[in-house]
């Protein structure tokens, strides 16, 4: 990285922090948000309710916990082992319970004082929707509108890449046709939803971070079949844009694993469209300054009426 991006990085993170939008916690990618960056974050989250009002989605809200045979049944640990996160606790005897605390207070590593627990967390806020659509779609197909906090174990000292974000998505299950226009009508609406408060974005191709040498075949199939578009505008860094927003076309990728059909032994095909709404807020702080009562009235009044 050249010193250009990290000093733009450090001037955006610290000027984030000086505005108690995001309060450090010491740990690279783990923020608390001060009330003006939640309430641009509802703001926007509401526009995505308007915006997709016509799609008669079911609502679903997962927490930030999943079960762990979800986490390995999705593929996630096949192709991002080096992003999960599993939770662990302990479950020994009281014996055990003080060498923990011993190897606490000597600073120790304590990994080996706990067990694999039935949990992971929340890579992506689609998954469980997947999971809960077993069987056959109702004829035209159904679309879903699911939000949660995610974690990805990616630390870094750019303050747009966290660790612990939320992802508003909207899935779609249906027949190829189907899903192939829905995700076309989608990359106009939420170019034009994200214009609307400012955000000029570009649309590119792009390919997930999958693991290792088999990942890079993976990643270049993804590329050349367009599977994976992303909504990038520059946040930290002019040179460097950031994705705020992603459309994935699974084909039968969910379908396959969790035996979802558009009528009995023919599977469906998915996309999800997933905007991340920590960066989100971040941009619209980038673009249009860190303090909202200076931001055009039209933008502030939808996003943050408080400052009005
Ligand atoms: P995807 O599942 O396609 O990787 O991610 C969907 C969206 O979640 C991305 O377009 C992005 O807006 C958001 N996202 C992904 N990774 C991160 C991250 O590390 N930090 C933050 N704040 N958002 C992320
Ligand atoms: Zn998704």
């Amino acid at each position: 990285m050249t010193a250009s991006l990290i000093a733009a990085e450090k001037r955006f993170y610290h000027g984030l922090v000086h505005h108690g939008l995001i309060i450090p916690l010491g740990v690279d990618g783990v923020f608390g948000r001060g009330a003006v960056f939640e309430e641009v974050v509802r703001g926007f989250s509401q526009l995505i309710t308007t915006e997709a009002a016509d799609q008669n989605a079911e609502a679903l809200h997962f927490p930030p916990v999943i079960p762990r045979r979800l986490l390995e049944q999705s593929g996630f640990l096949a192709s991002f082992p080096h992003l999960a996160g599993t939770v662990f606790s302990f479950e020994g005897t009281d014996a055990e319970h003080r060498e923990l605390q011993h190897a606490v207070d000597d600073g120790a590593d304590w990994s080996t004082h706990q067990t694999m627990t039935d949990v992971a967390l929340a890579s992506a806020a689609c998954y469980p929707v997947y999971a809960t659509s077993r069987g056959v779609l109702p004829a035209a197909g159904k679309v879903v509108d699911v939000s949660s906090y995610c974690f990805r174990r990616e630390p870094s000292q750019d303050p747009v890449r966290l660790q612990s974000f939320r992802m508003r998505e909207l899935v779609c299950l249906g027949a190829p046709g189907d899903v192939l226009n829905w995700r076309a009508a989608w990359i106009e609406r939420s170019a034009a939803l994200l214009e609307s408060v400012g955000l000029a974005v570009k649309v590119v191709t792009a390919a997930d971070p999958f693991f290792g040498r088999a990942g890079r075949l993976l990643a270049a199939n993804q590329k050349e079949l367009e599977l994976k578009l992303e909504f990038v505008v520059p946040i930290s860094a002019e040179e460097r844009p950031t994705a705020v927003m992603s459309l994935n076309y699974h084909q039968e990728h969910f379908s396959s694993k969790f035996d979802i059909y558009t009528e009995p032994g023919v599977r469906a095909h998915t996309a999800c469209l997933g905007f991340g709404l920590e960066r989100i807020a971040m941009a619209l702080f980038k673009r249009h300054g860190f303090d909202p009562s200076a931001w055009p009235f039209q933008i502030r009044s939808k996003l943050c009426p408080s400052r009005c």
